[in-house]
Order: structure tokens, then sequence, then C-alpha cells
């Protein structure tokens, strides 16, 4: 089944060279459905880590990309620039939050990161302040892989064990603790307070994944966090930073998640869902303060340009899968994925091998007591006709929004099986 060439030549995510684990060759993919080479089927739980929102094979994102490879597939950024990147500006202006105004595209999540956290350090060494240069943020955040990025990461579930001192030191606080749909604990906040008052004039920002935590943890935390740490921000002159590159494009059933704490933020990055899926976009916006400030610093620009910034054919396919994403009622349509998962996963965390069960838009998680062993555990999926990625202690759902009940109800009646059947599995083994 694995392909012999993949297997001894190209890596794979996070993946060792000499005991990799098995891959599953893809023929196709349409809907929420992906097709082996074998010709298996698989109900798929994972929109591509989170992006393929209008699930794959989409005849109108295909035609949007067919119409622009007609124009240009590419054309550099610098000194040009094209109707995609402005139509679809003109439409993130429109549903991210009022206060943003200016947009920078770049090519990956990690990349929006890294041009985020420039965008904070140009800004104070404009305003005069050039000793904030250092960045706050949550245990069990994610960022992305590169070396800023992974440097905000979890420290323990993150890189920063091996790459150890090469990584510039950030500040840590505690994980948010009260749960989303839970009682807010004052006790949250206290040390973020702490740890601002003592090394404010150090800081540039805060970052953090608003609302849900991702490849931390899967964590979804109370709101109050968010409006709490935005006071501390304008109290001691920190600009805020939200990574919406997971939470953005209706996934935890806000467009973004800022909505549910109704908290700006002064630097949003975004990417995945944005272009559907159909390839690597992503985009750092701001506020009009933060890019005029930068812009009437010292160097007088921001110093950032990919090559590949604005790609015209991935503006053109974010641009009509935006437009798919505002045009359909999305938001009935996350609540209905939303009720399935719910009414199918609650029962679980009864099991005495599921620690926690939680769910908030399209996004279910279900939290072990013990981690997974992810090779055994990906077969199992496969074998029963799903496409689940397991990871520590967590088997998690986040389906395309095309998904039907019945696809959904089966991708959640054959993982509900598997984890079922894990009960009493010495943990040794599965660790
Ligand atoms: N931030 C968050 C919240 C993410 O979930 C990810 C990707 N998992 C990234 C940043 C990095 O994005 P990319 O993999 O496109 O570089």
């Amino acid at each position: 089944m694995t392909d012999l060439f993949d297997l001894e030549h190209i890596w794979h995510p996070y993946t060792s060279m000499l005991n990799p684990l098995p891959t599953f060759k893809v023929k196709r993919a349409y809907g929420a459905t992906i097709e082996l080479e074998d010709g298996r089927t698989l109900v798929d739980g994972m929109s591509s880590w989170w992006c393929a929102i209008h699930g794959y094979n989409h005849p109108e994102l295909n035609q949007a990309v067919a119409d622009q490879l007609q124009n240009m597939a590419h054309i550099m950024f610098g000194g040009l620039t094209h109707e995609p990147a402005i139509e679809l500006g003109k439409l993130l202006l429109k549903i991210t939050s009022p206060n943003l105004d200016k947009i920078f595209y770049a090519d990956s999540g990690s990349v929006a990161v890294e041009v985020a956290l420039k965008m904070a350090v140009q800004y104070w060494a404009a305003l005069s302040q050039p000793e904030k240069t250092n960045f706050i943020t949550t245990r069990s955040g994610y960022h992305g892989d590169t070396w800023n990025a992974m440097s905000v990461c979890d420290p323990v579930t993150g890189m920063h064990q091996i790459f150890g001192s090469s990584l510039p030191n950030r500040i840590f606080v505690p994980a948010p603790q009260s749960r989303f749909d839970g009682e807010w604990n004052p006790q949250d906040i206290q040390e973020l307070k702490q740890q601002i008052e003592q090394h404010h004039h150090s800081i540039a920002a805060l970052i953090i994944e608003p609302i849900v935590q991702g490849a931390g943890g899967m964590r979804f935390y109370h709101p109050e966090y968010l409006r709490q740490a935005k006071a501390l921000c304008e109290q001691y002159n920190l600009l805020f930073i939200f990574d919406e590159i997971a939470t953005g494009f209706g996934r935890t059933g806000k467009m973004f998640a800022w909505e549910h704490a109704q908290v700006e933020p002064d630097i949003m990055c975004i990417g995945k869902g944005l272009t559907g899926g159909y390839m690597t976009l992503s985009a750092t916006l701001t506020t009009k303060d933060v890019a005029e400030t930068i812009s009437r610093g010292e160097a007088g620009v921001f110093m950032h340009g990919p090559t590949f910034m604005a790609n015209p054919l991935a503006c053109a396919v974010a641009l009509r899968s935006t437009q798919l994403l505002v045009e359909q009622d999305w938001q009935a349509n996350i609540q209905r994925i939303e009720k399935i998962l719910v009414e199918q996963l609650n029962d679980l965390a009864q099991l005495d091998h599921v620690a926690d069960v939680r769910v908030l838009g399209a996004i279910g998680v279900v939290e072990l007591t013990t981690n997974v062993d992810m090779k055994t555990l990906q077969q199992q999926f496969v074998e029963r006709g799903i496409w689940v990625r397991p990871f520590g202690k967590l088997a998690y759902v986040m389906p395309p929004y095309v998904i039907s009940d019945d696809e959904l109800h089966y991708l959640l009646a054959q993982l509900i099986e598997v984890v079922k059947s894990m009960q009493g599995v010495n943990a040794n083994v599965l660790a």
C-alpha cells in the first residue's frame, strides 16, 4: 500500500526517515470524500488540516483557478498589482474586525505569523521604543514551524527542547483554564497580568490564538480571557496579535473567533481556509495606525516581501472561496454540524479512558487519558473508511462544511467504535 519511493525518499510532516509512519496514496478527492489509489474511499474528518472548508474538487473553485490561469498564474507584487489581490482585499476587510484596514499577503500561516511579529517590532521602533522586541504568549499555543513562530509555540509540546538556546526566549504564561462554555475564573488572567506588569518595557506584543488553541491541544477557552488581556495590552502599551489561521472562516461558529469576545486585535493572521484549501496563501491584517506608524519610522517601509506574495492564482481562488462562504447561510450549516457532533460524541465522556469531550462550531474533540498510538489508530480509521489523524491524547474531527448528515453520522459512528474499542487497552501499549 505504501509507495516505496515515498517511504524511502520523501519526508512527511514530523516523521522519522528511519522508521516512517505508513502513508496512504490518494488518487483523487471530491466533496468530503478521499479516494485512495486502491479504490477505497474515506469520509474526510480533517479538511486537510482546517483548509478544505468547501470540500475537494469544488466546481466553482476549479473554475476560479482555470479562469485565472488564462490571464496569469503568477506575477511579482513589487511594483505590480492585480484584480484578484484587490477584490480579495476588499472582501477580507468586510469580514474581519472593523478596525483592520491594511493587508499584507504572504505565502503560509507561519510566514503570516513572522510578518505579524516583525510588524510589532517595527511599530515600537518607529515610536522610538526599540527595546520593545520580545513577545508574551500562553502555553499550549501553536503558531507555526518557522523560527520565530516556533519560539511562541508551547515550550513543551512545541519544539523548544530540540532547538534549545537557538530559539529566542519568550515569556510564557499558563494557558487559560476557564472553559469556553463554563464559569470565568478570575485567577486565569493573574499570571499574564503579573508578567506584563513586570516586563512590558521589553514586550512588543501579546500573541494568541483567540478562543481555540489548535495544534497545542485543541482547547476552547473563555472569551473573558481575551477581554481582560486586551485591557492589559491597552494599559501597558502592547500590541495584541490574533492568530486566526485555524479559527478563521467560520470554523468556530463565527466568521472569525474574535467575534466570540468582541475584542479587536491590532494585528490578525489568517490562512488555511482562506483559499478553501486549494493552495497556500495567508494574510496579515493590521490597523491604519500600526501601518502608518511603521511607515513613519526610520526604515520608512515594512521590511518583508516574499517572492510569491499575493500569488494571483491563490488570490483568485481565495476570493471565490470566501464569496462562496458569505453567499450561503454558513452559520446555519456550522450549527447543523455542531449539533450532530454534540449529539453523537457527548456519550463518550462517560468512558473511563476518555478525559473530555468538547465541541465548538465544526470542531469535535475527544481527549483520551493516555497518548494514542497514531500508527495503529490511523490504520483502524482507514480500514473503517474514515480519515482522522489523531495526535497526543486527541482524536478530533473538523470536517469540510459540505459534509452531508449521512457522511457525518458515518464518520462519527466509526470514530466512536474505535474509541470504545480502546477501553482497557494498556496505556503502555498505546504510549
Ligand atoms: N498558526 C496556527 C494557529 C496554525 O494552526 C498553523 C498551522 N497548523 C499555523 C499558524 C502555521 O500555518 P502553516 O502551516 O500554513 O505555516
